[in-house]
């Protein structure tokens, strides 16, 4: 583009929805290229911003300049700024901040402020008129330039800021930005070949000789396996290389999360089934925009069929993008497609330090790697056009982010397809009712895997009543003798349990044995946790927390009883029945540092444990061959929460987690306890009927006229003045009623529900009010939405009550 006359258009990282246009003055066009950071002047400020491209013609007013150019490289391509503003509109969220959210985090760390010595500075260090902090300052410059705040730190003493303002204005030193180069991460190891293959061998030792003769057998190998052949290998591969028999390089690793070296495969003979769903994605390749849905029954061998599919699509030299719902899937996600394609592989989550974050997003934008895994976030890997997106477990609720940018990954991943003329490919053992409904509506093409691999039985499920479960108490009743008796069976013939614990709406609660009032959080009025590690009552919401002998709040008695169902009770009581089982517990609280789920699921794989208590982690997508029992604790729990989705999160629940046994040869089995053994979403789910279950729950969401028959907005309002946040929530709900009602024919569609109190009234200090807007078209919802934003801005953007606007919502609490 000619860059002295076009201006630029830039989306600045600030609440604002629309992009600016800004002018380059002439020293800085050789720099500017649509995906880079500039910095420019906005109102009184100064702000980073994000080249869009060249500007529309505008009108001839006052235009203001870009200051500064801050990357020497894009960040993304220009072919991803279509896709950023489709979700800035669909998500009412500002453009700049759309793209903040895209690129990787801790971005703004490559930038930092640094101070060189200049040629003047140089000499004026020879001046006697400098005082000493003044010359010591110099003097550390002039060995290289410093990044500001480690000055103090490195002069060891505290240098003021006027001292560097002086030296600045005197142009003694300069302040430049530098990039910090992310420092390299990867784990390499040394690899010996042969150098000279004909060099005389007469005068060395037996030992030398015997490394060459093994190198000139088996060629090129590392050095951990040669020194299995050769014990004293590293001592003397350093004299052989400096006399030039040798030749050592370093070369990159790849291990599994269990550290183990992944090594290399190749693709499997598929089965028939398989064989049919790849013939039909491969063959709609190339012919633009379709959606695949696939349901397969769990361990039916989807991952396999995912790596053909993307095999064909490198082939045609284009990019794959995969989705997994959890970073613990992600890596064994990775293992499967690093030894199927090797190099090519970039890997995005937040499990990941900023720097390696950043190399991984600097190996798509290099093209060096064509394949993209990660979470959610992956949607936005910056890969210039891509050929297919996978999105994994499809179902899950953890492809929708919850804060900030409110987006939903699986929906964005067929926003993207289509922008790209692409296929998408969506699986599950258990769809959302929303992918299944646009199958059924022909909007997505079905392909199913009706068989797990081998024709290995999907586990049989027994369900037992709890209600029928007397005689214990405590948490003693809900290890039911039978499960009791089936968890003996299995730890006998050596192989391991599952035991499933949904933790989310029921946990361990302590009560006053005086009033019987439970113990709650003073944030958020949930009941407190009792944590028995720590001694402690925790407040899962805000992370409150007080000593396990505290008083009752109500009456001041000191005698609290403790109650309830939880991880850490099942796993001590489960120890107690069986003393000599290895047992081993997986929730949020054991998997804080990093690392310790790969620590837990290494255990399992080479089975050094044999029960292994866990919630809704455990429940996803692993393979362990030797888990022939699962016994889900109580599968009521998720089904108690308010939200119309309760059914549905059940059914996928227990059929994730039943899914998790007998995976190996040998036949797995569920127990299933309920106190609701007639529920549908259990009754389909001890079935393992999908069919079933959808269209029971079909039914329910188009009587009630619940998504997919409808869209959903909410307006999340939350304040710490209980007064003014439920005045600000009223106010809304009159704005919402009277543009619906003087637009009357247009809006007619458009449900107000609200406002109301949230169930979760109170969160880390804040109330929380929601009004949800529902309607059967999903346009009008959203021309009446960014009408009443635009008309009353000031509502949105409030000091002291702040207005969430969540589309498509996941979670209503
Ligand atoms: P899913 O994701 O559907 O639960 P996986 O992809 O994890 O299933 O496959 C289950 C197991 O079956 C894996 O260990 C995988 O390597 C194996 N597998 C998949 N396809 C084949 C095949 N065609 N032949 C033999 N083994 C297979
Ligand atoms: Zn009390
Ligand atoms: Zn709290």
């Amino acid at each position: 583009m000619s860059v002295e006359k076009s201006n630029l258009e830039v989306a600045v990282a600030l609440p604002v929805h629309h992009t600016f246009t800004y002018s380059v003055p002439s020293f800085l066009s050789p720099f500017v290229a649509a995906g880079k950071r500039v910095l420019v002047p906005f109102g009184q400020r100064r702000v980073t911003g994000y080249i869009m491209g060249p500007a529309a013609e505008t009108e001839p007013a006052e235009i203001k300049h870009i200051l500064d150019v801050l990357d020497q490289d894009s960040l993304f391509p220009a072919s991803m700024i279509p896709f950023y503003h489709w979700i800035g509109d669909y998500y009412k969220h500002p453009i700049g901040d759309v793209i903040k959210n895209a690129l990787p985090g801790g971005l703004t760390l490559y930038d930092y402020a640094a101070v060189s010595i200049t040629a003047e500075g140089q000499t004026a260090i020879r001046q006697k008129s400098l005082t000493s902090l003044q010359r010591s300052v110099l003097a550390l410059l002039e060995s290289g330039p410093c990044r500001l705040k480690n000055l103090n730190e490195k002069l060891n003493q505290n240098v003021p800021a006027a001292l560097v303002q002086s030296l600045q204005r005197s142009g003694w030193i300069a302040k430049t930005r530098e990039l910090k180069r992310a420092s390299s991460l990867t784990r390499t190891e040394r690899h010996i070949a042969l150098g000279r293959p004909d060099a005389p061998r007469d005068r060395l030792s037996k030992a030398r000789c015997k490394i060459i003769e093994i190198l000139g057998r088996q060629g090129e190998m590392s050095m951990s396996d040669l020194k299995s052949r050769a014990p004293d290998a590293a001592r003397l591969v350093r004299a052989l290389e400096k006399d030039g028999y040798l030749t050592v390089r370093q070369k990159r690793v790849y291990r599994d999360p269990f550290g183990e070296t992944i090594r290399a495969d190749s693709a499997l003979d598929l089965n028939a089934e398989q064989q049919r769903v790849v013939a039909q994605v491969t063959g709609r390749l190339g012919q633009g925009f379709g959606v695949f849905l696939l349901q397969g029954v769990t361990g039916s061998g989807k991952t396999e069929v995912y790596m053909q599919i993307a095999a064909e699509v490198l082939r045609r030299q284009q990019s794959v993008l995969v989705l997994v719902p959890e970073i613990a899937l992600i890596t064994q996600m990775e293992r499967r497609f690093r030894a199927r394609f090797g190099e090519r592989i970039a890997v995005l989550h937040s499990g990941l330090s900023a720097g390696e974050r950043f190399d991984q997003w600097s190996l798509i934008l290099q093209g060096k790697a064509q394949i993209a895994i990660g979470a959610r976030s992956a949607i936005f890997a910056p890969f210039d056009t891509v050929g297919l997106v996978i999105v994994d477990e499809e179902h899950d609720a953890s492809y929708k982010q919850e804060n900030n940018l409110r987006y939903n990954a699986r929906d964005l991943a067929v926003v993207r397809a289509k922008q790209n003329d692409c296929l998408a490919l969506l699986g599950s053992a258990t769809p959302s009712i929303q992918s299944c409904y646009n199958a059924r509506v022909g909007k997505f093409i079905e392909v199913n895997l009706k068989q797990r691999i081998e024709r290995r039985s999907l586990p049989g499920i027994k369900i037992v009543d709890l209600r029928e479960s007397m005689g214990y108490r405590g948490v003693r009743r809900f290890i039911t003798s039978e499960l009791q008796r089936a968890i003996k069976q299995t730890l006998d013939r050596k192989q391991q349990v599952l035991l499933f614990i949904n933790r989310r709406g029921f946990a361990n609660f302590a009560i006053c044995r005086s009033c019987g009032q439970a113990l709650r959080c003073k944030h958020c009025d949930i009941s407190l946790t009792y944590h028995q590690k720590a001694n402690a009552l925790r407040c899962h919401y805000c992370g409150y927390s007080r000593a396990a002998t505290s008083s009752c709040d109500s009456c001041g008695s000191s005698e609290i009883k403790k109650i309830g169902l939880g991880t850490e009770k099942i796993e001590s009581t489960v120890q107690k029945m069986f003393p000599e089982a290895r047992v081993a517990r997986m929730d949020r609280d054991t998997t804080t540092r990093k690392g310790s789920i790969f620590r837990l699921l290494k255990g399992l794989k080479n089975q050094s444990i044999d029960i292994l208590v866990g919630t809704q982690m455990v429940a996803k997508g692993h393979d362990f061959p030797n888990i022939t029992l699962v016994g889900i604790i109580c599968a009521d729990l998720s089904l108690s929460l308010p939200d119309f989705r309760a059914g549905a999160r059940t059914f996928q629940l227990i059929a994730q987690v039943a899914g998790r046994a007998g995976r190996g040869a040998s036949p797995g089995r569920v127990v299933l306890q309920t106190y609701n053994p007639d529920h549908f979403s259990i009754s389909a789910a001890k079935d393992q009927n999908y069919a079933a279950f959808y269209e029971q729950e079909i039914q329910f969401r188009r009587a009630l006229k619940y998504p997919p028959f409808s869209r959903m907005i909410q307006f999340k309002i939350s304040g710490m003045d209980p007064q003014l946040t439920r005045d600000h929530a009223e106010r809304l709900g009159h704005l919402c009623l009277a543009l619906k009602t003087s637009n009357a024919p247009v809006y007619d569609s458009v449900e107000v529900l609200g406002p109301i109190e949230s169930s979760l009234a109170k969160i880390a200090r804040r109330y929380r009010w929601q009004i949800l807007l529902k309607s059967t078209h999903v346009k009008d919802l959203h021309q009446f939405i960014g009408r009443l934003m635009a008309d009353h801005p000031k509502v949105f953007n409030n000091r002291r009550v702040r207005v969430v606007v969540d589309v498509d919502p996941v979670s209503l609490l």
